[in-house]
């Protein structure tokens, strides 16, 4: 690769290859047809694969779900675990740590009463203020494992541990982990799993995943979630390879060649390389004298995936300036959100980069901030 062509490493949309960007280009067939039941069973198959086999060890930790495709971003998603969850009356702790923790409270306040567990962006969420927070009325825990706001990783093991004691439902948004990072879904005690198909899954956006587990699935009431969201009737459609309502077939069919490529790789070869290349990125910009946001601290809040840093104060006076110069050499990378925009820069380490993109990527940071 030279540095004519152009390097994505946005914590989303991820560069895509070739193969999964020609699955796109197909002749249309209809979301009825046995033809789209192929490409929906291709893609369930692969999506179990991975949410079965996120382990070190690359032996499954379920004991049984069914993995599920939404037309719609991983938002959709997160809503649809909740709405067809909760309603009136029922009580949701909500962990917020960064901007996706937030929304997932933000969401599940439009359904439920929702405490908040709130920590600073930039830190790790703490078990004992969780285990504070959830009674035996709660109904459900909403987290996200891996903060890309901060590129911090949370405690979902020891909150499932908490969840389970209080019998409580517990949902996790691992859109930026599953994929490309350890996630264990019986062994930590997840009731339902969300990802994301434009982020570790390495597919175009536009659709999300989830897999709901068959123990989850007697706490469900699809008629009280919006009508496109009925998790009951997604997961009956499913049993015949189909979805209730028109596929986005085109993102079904990436997505279906994605999770074949990720079983190809193997997880457990993939997660080792996300940890490699997060490693080589942080190490990278230590070396350049940069302050990690809290990011290259604790090694257990060490993301696999999206790496966060401080903007030097020379830069934040005029950060755009920095982005310009990165942008110029034909790199894209992101900024803070929300509260953290002009104060941090982000990168990813999602989909398909080769070792040579990840020395680019920082020798191009280093190059724009001495322009
Ligand atoms: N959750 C996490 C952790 C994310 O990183 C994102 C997007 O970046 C989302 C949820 C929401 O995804 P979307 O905006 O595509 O619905």
């Amino acid at each position: 690769m030279t540095d004519d062509e152009f390097l994505l490493l946005n914590p989303g949309p991820v560069p895509v290859t070739s193969a999964v960007r020609e699955a796109m280009d197909a002749p249309m067939v209809s979301h009825r047809s046995a033809d789209f039941e192929a490409v929906y069973e291709r893609a369930q198959n692969g999506l179990d694969y991975v949410f079965e086999h996120s382990t070190p060890q690359e032996q499954s930790t379920s004991a049984g779900g069914t993995s599920l495709v939404l037309n719609g971003t991983a938002t959709m998603g997160m809503e649809a675990a909740v709405a067809n969850l909760v309603g009136e009356g029922d009580k949701v702790v909500a962990l917020v740590n960064g901007k996706f923790g937030r929304r997932f409270a933000r969401i599940a306040a439009r359904y439920a009463s929702v405490t908040r567990v709130e920590v600073e962006w930039g830190d790790s969420l703490d078990p004992d203020d969780v285990a504070e927070a959830v009674t035996d009325d709660t109904d459900l825990v909403t987290m996200v494992h891996n903060e890309t706001s901060t590129g911090i990783l949370n405690p979902v093991p020891e909150v499932g541990e908490i969840a389970a004691a209080h019998d409580t439902r517990f949902v996790v948004d691992g859109v930026t982990s599953i994929g490309g990072d350890v996630f264990r879904i019986d062994d930590w005690n997840v009731d339902i799993a969300i990802t994301d198909s434009q982020k570790a899954l390495a597919a175009p956006p536009g659709v999300s995943a989830m897999y709901v587990t068959d123990r989850v699935v007697e706490h469900l009431d699809g008629e009280r979630a919006p009508f496109y969201a009925d998790l009951d009737w997604h997961l009956r459609k499913a049993d015949d390879n189909q979805t209730p309502f028109t596929s986005a077939v085109p993102l079904f069919r990436a997505l279906a060649v994605a999770v074949e490529e990720i079983e190809s790789e193997g997880m457990e070869a993939r997660i080792d390389r996300h940890r490699r290349q997060a490693a080589a990125f942080r190490s990278g910009f230590d070396g350049m004298g940069l302050d990690g946001f809290p990011t290259l601290g604790d090694a257990s809040t060490h993301s696999n995936t999206v790496t966060a840093i401080s903007l030097p104060a020379s830069v934040r006076e005029n950060p755009e300036e920095f982005f310009a110069a990165v942008d110029e050499r034909n790199v894209s990378i992101s900024g803070g959100q929300a509260h953290l925009g002009g104060e941090i820069f982000r990168v990813s380490n999602m989909g398909h980069l080769a070792d040579e993109q990840v020395l680019r990527g920082i020798r191009t940071v280093g190059e724009a901030f001495t322009d």
